[in-house]
């Protein structure tokens, strides 16, 4: 690629596998939203897993989200904890459900969600309702674990189902325990952006059969086994498609590539930008830690001469590399602003001072090393 290509942010990247699987579903006619393809792709995901997980690959991470709270139960004027710095997918599906989402910022070390201030959420939530929450949705950010073994254990002290939403975190571990696996549920994307895509896609990991038969039954809009259609509860139309999972087998086959190569370019942009004052890139806060670092990001401390992240950010535009702000707050959106939320203005300041940076399987080392440059020059213009 000439240097003048743009350099994006993250784009998918197929195995070459994808085709096979999706041929063999034409020439059976498994045009559909269930078949081989979804039941091996599901094999997959749970062999990923491990932990005795059961998943069920549905039409998105949303999907996946939705039904977990489907599944729990949430209703009309339920509270459910949600990381405030995330995408607004983390949050939607309470609002679907008719509960209250209510908000945790983060703590600093992995910008994911602040398991003291969780516990004084739940009890102040306790104190001012008389309910317990009905649900803890933790994030793993940009891939990065989060604090998960002090979250569930506040979580199974007060006897509040977790959702991990790992959208991001897809092959990210913790003391070599993959996320989304921790909780009573957890959340994979395939969206296109994502570490793996099926062009949309996602999955709900499950505690057992069960519950996994049941989101099935949900994600197939609730029909009773029976020859004419019986419904006793609402649906969904949320299955993924037997095409999709063909795309999504041929994936998993460069999983660990891909998650090398993310991993690789973190390991550059660390050493590139090393010692530039007031750059710092976001890493595994400890060795239990092993992010998939699905998107590499840097806070800036504004400088004298005013480099700040908004600076960088149109220096590397002019320069056709796109990088992105940080996610902003859900405390902080306008459709949000009536949610309670408990804040220690960690997710603010880094909003203030977030960048994420081109990271996926098509940036090279070469265009890691053009970002970095082209960073360093922000500072001596
Ligand atoms: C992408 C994403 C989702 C939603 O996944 P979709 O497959 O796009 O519906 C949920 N949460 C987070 C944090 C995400 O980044």
């Amino acid at each position: 690629m000439s240097s003048n290509n743009r350099i994006l942010l993250c784009l998918a990247h197929m195995s070459g596998q994808e085709m096979k699987y999706i041929q063999e579903a034409f020439d059976t006619n498994w045009v559909v939203p269930l078949g081989p393809n979804v039941n091996a792709f599901e094999k997959d995901l749970e062999a990923l897993c491990g932990q005795g997980k059961h998943v069920v690959a549905l039409s998105s991470g949303t999907a996946a989200i939705h039904l977990a709270l489907v599944n729990l139960g949430i209703g009309r004027g339920d509270e459910v904890i949600c990381q405030s710095m995330t995408f607004s997918a983390s949050a939607n599906p309470i609002v679907y459900q008719d509960g209250t989402p209510v908000f945790v910022d983060s703590e600093r070390d992995t910008w994911n969600m602040d398991p003291n201030l969780l516990e004084d959420a739940i009890k102040d939530r306790i104190a001012k309702t008389g309910r317990k929450p009905k649900a803890i949705i933790p994030v793993y950010l940009y891939g990065m674990p989060a604090k998960i073994d002090d979250i569930m254990e506040i979580a199974r002290r007060y006897e509040i189902p977790v959702v991990e939403d790992s959208a991001e975190g897809f092959g990210s571990r913790y003391r070599g325990q993959l996320c989304g696996t921790f909780g009573d549920f957890g959340i994979m994307s395939f969206n296109g952006n994502k570490m793996i895509t099926t062009s949309g896609g996602g999955a709900l990991i499950c505690p057992d059969e069960a519950t996994k038969k049941k989101t099935m039954f949900y994600a197939t809009q609730s029909r009773e086994p029976l020859p004419y259609y019986l419904h006793k509860e609402i649906g969904y139309n949320y299955r993924m498609s037997n095409i999709c999972a063909g795309i999504g087998r041929g994936q998993m086959t460069i999983l660990d590539e891909h998650l090398a190569h993310h991993r690789h370019l973190c390991d550059r942009y660390v050493e590139l930008l090393e010692g530039v004052e007031g750059i710092t890139v976001h890493t595994n806060a400890d060795e239990l830690s092993d992010s998939n670092y699905w998107l590499n990001t840097i806070l800036v401390e504004p400088s004298k001469s005013g480099v700040d992240y908004d600076a960088i950010r149109q220096h590397l535009d002019a320069c056709n590399i796109e990088s992105r702000p940080l996610w902003k707050p859900m405390h902080t959106q306008p459709v949000f602003k009536d949610a309670p939320a408990y804040v220690n203005g960690v997710s603010e300041e880094l909003f203030s001072k977030g960048l994420c940076l081109p990271s996926g399987p098509w940036v090279s080392d070469a265009d890691v090393e053009r970002v970095a440059q082209e960073i360093i020059a922000c500072y001596t213009k």
